[in-house]
């Protein structure tokens, strides 16, 4: 049986206490599939809204193996020691995760999830509604909410989900390991690209010297690539996670990089466009599930593919036709 649903007052009221039974009912809350349970979440984050924006938002990304969990458990534990409060998302594009770890899985962070002021959310099961960018950023808001002042946002490097990351975090912190040989290790350049501090971690026993010698490549590598943050230069660290060496360095460049964006007013322009963005995607998306929606369109698209397929009509005719089947007379032009 359900419980029952709480009140906007009393959903707020233990956010604001930073009640982390409270911050977990509000984030499945704002995941759920029920619209009134989407509308009330809505409602809470229009509350506190005016009240966030202070916390530091993190992303953490690298290919498996790399020390994604095991650097935030390290540079969590060391952060609630230097009295802050830190909550971990994850962002899973992928569907299936069999043999790969589940990330924010808290057997992972066993000393960083025993601790009161630390909050771990794992990746929400697929087939939960909406993308996973917005359900990390709406979970982002209640932490923040929640009073934790250091969010990291895990995810893994393989490809797209960096865009993504990049859209949620102010700082993006990319973990690699020493040994690969290769400068970029197959990792694609849009990791490095969106990329505001590097870590190259592992830089332990056999591997110290490698590690470094792997920091000075990466560093020219990255001369010739964009920078990820207009007039920032990303440096290029090394750590070892399990040793915990280079973590306390790690939080330092990340705070060089927040007063960087301050005082040329980057953070501010880039939350702005985050927001903005976010927001045209959600009206595009919606229009396009309108549109999609209605009687005859479905039908219409694929007689239309049939159409093209079939060299019976060129592609603005039939596109034309699978408008006029949504919009009627108000169908927009095509050519
Ligand atoms: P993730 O998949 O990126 O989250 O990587 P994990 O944190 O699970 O680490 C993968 C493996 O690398 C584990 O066996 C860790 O114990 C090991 N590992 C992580 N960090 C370090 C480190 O700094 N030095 C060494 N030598 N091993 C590490």
């Amino acid at each position: 049986m359900a419980r029952p649903r709480p009140s906007v007052d009393e959903l707020v009221a233990g956010l604001r206490a930073g009640d982390r039974g409270v911050l977990a009912r509000a984030i499945t809350l704002a995941e759920s599939r029920r619209v009134d349970d989407r509308a009330l979440a809505q409602e809470v984050m229009a509350r506190l809204l005016p009240e966030i924006g202070g916390a530091r938002r993190i992303g953490l990304t690298g290919v498996p193996g790399a020390g994604k969990s095991t650097t935030i458990e390290a540079l969590g534990v060391w952060l609630v020691e230097q009295g802050h409060r830190v909550a971990v998302l994850a962002i899973d594009p992928s569907s299936t995760r069999q043999g790969g770890s589940i990330l924010g899985d808290k057997t992972r962070m066993q000393r960083l999830s025993a601790l009161e002021e630390a909050y771990i959310r794992p990746s929400p099961t697929s087939g939960v509604l909406g993308g996973v960018a917005r359900r990390t950023r709406e979970a982002m808001v209640l932490c923040e909410a929640a009073g934790f002042d250091v969010i990291i946002v895990e995810s893994v490097g393989v490809g797209q989900s960096e865009a993504e990351l990049a859209e949620l975090v102010d700082c993006v912190l990319l973990l690699l390991v020493p040994g690969a040989g290769d400068e970029l290790q197959g990792i694609k350049r849009g990791i490095v690209e969106v990329a505001d501090v590097i870590v190259v971690n592992k830089a332990d026993g056999d591997a110290l010297r490698l590690a470094r010698r792997a920091a000075g490549d990466y560093r020219h590598a990255l001369r010739m690539l964009p920078e990820a943050t207009p007039g920032w230069k990303t440096p290029v660290l090394t750590a070892s996670a399990a040793e915990g060496t280079g973590i306390a360095e790690t939080w330092a460049t990340i705070e060089e990089h927040r007063a960087h964006q301050e005082s040329t007013g980057g953070l501010e322009r880039r939350r702005a466009a985050q927001q903005l963005r976010w927001l045209r995607a959600q009206v595009e998306e919606a229009v396009l599930t309108a549109f999609h929606g209605r009687e005859g369109v479905a039908e219409a698209l694929r007689e239309a593919e049939d159409a093209v397929a079939e060299a019976r009509a060129t592609v603005p005719q039939a596109a034309a036709r699978v408008l006029a089947a949504g919009f009627g007379d108000s169908a927009p032009e095509t050519t």
